[in-house]
């Protein structure tokens, strides 16, 4: 499933790509991936005619600013593409189900096997009416997530994103001393921490010498320093390899290009092989329905 870094790598190429592109038609092919609106046809009419003013990401969502207001929310879900294509004679990836046309004849096309994914459009919250954000948002001292949380209410309840708020090692920790569960747990919780899935957090959990098992509440502060420290640092990796493609999975870039951080993994499905630190087996434990990697020895 695409993670941040995946999420950021399509985010990246699409904001050189599209930001001041009119939209001229939207064609749906499958109703499924814009089931949040009550028509296709209402779908099509949010975007028709619309310019893009930007691109920006929130957890796992690229969040695509219209200038109207409203934004136009994509969520690869497990197996979604976004490809750009010069014209619409270019051939069509299998599965795509939006297709996206601007006025210089330019598309984008989403493309999604299994559709988990989606797309919608959403309208800022009206004059006065509260939203409800995060409290691990509002943790936040700087950045962009709350001012996006608050122009797209279906996002408000993510948790801190680690490029998009900024939240101090202090207030992470109270954060993993409010927890009384697995590690793993909490960095993939989308209401805790936005962007990280199964991937990201077997080789931060790597990186940073901790078990996927540890309860939460239970790290020294020196523990919770490293953890915080090493959440960026693998991820800002990861973004300069293009993410991670994965043998079984399909993620892809704008133009259809693997990522490169599959060859960096530490310990994420490296099963039984030496550990690049150690040289113990990696291990694999399947840990709430979800394969998990790590080192005995490395990580405690
Ligand atoms: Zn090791």
């Amino acid at each position: 499933m695409p993670e941040l870094p995946e999420v950021e790598t399509v985010r990246s190429a699409l904001a050189r790509e599209v930001v001041t592109r009119k939209i001229k038609t939207v064609t749906v092919n499958d109703g499924r991936a814009v089931r949040r609106h009550k028509s296709a046809k209402d779908f099509r009419d949010l975007l028709e005619g619309r310019s893009i003013k930007g691109v920006d990401r929130l957890g796992k969502n690229i969040v695509v600013a219209l200038d109207n207001g409203n934004h136009l929310v994509i969520h690869l879900g497990m197996t979604g593409q976004v490809r750009r294509a010069k014209n619409a004679k270019e051939p069509k990836p299998k599965h795509t189900h939006v297709d996206i046309t601007f006025t210089g004849g330019e598309e984008l096309r989403f493309a999604d096997q299994r559709l988990f994914g989606e797309l919608y459009v959403s309208a800022p919250p009206a004059e006065g009416e509260e939203v409800e954000i995060s409290k691990f948002a509002r943790l936040s001292i700087g950045g962009d997530g709350l001012s996006l949380r608050r122009q797209v209410p279906e996002l408000a309840h993510l948790g801190i994103d680690p490029f998009e708020d900024q939240v101090g090692w202090d207030r992470f920790a109270a954060v993993l001393r409010s927890r009384r569960v697995a590690l793993k747990s909490v960095l993939t919780d989308q209401d805790i921490i936005a962007g990280i899935g199964n991937i990201y957090a077997d080789e931060i959990l790597f990186a940073a010498g901790l078990m996927y098992d540890r309860v939460s509440e239970s790290l020294s502060t020196i523990e919770i320093r490293r953890l915080h420290r090493t959440i960026p640092e693998i991820l800002t990796e990861a973004v300069k390899q293009g993410g991670t493609t994965l043998a079984d999975e399909m993620f892809v870039n704008l133009d259809g290009e693997p990522g490169s951080y599959q060859d960096q993994l530490q310990v994420h499905t490296r099963e039984g092989q030496p550990c690049y630190q150690c040289r113990t087996p990696v291990s694999k434990v399947v840990f709430h329905q979800r394969a998990t990697y790590f080192c005995v020895k490395c990580q405690g």
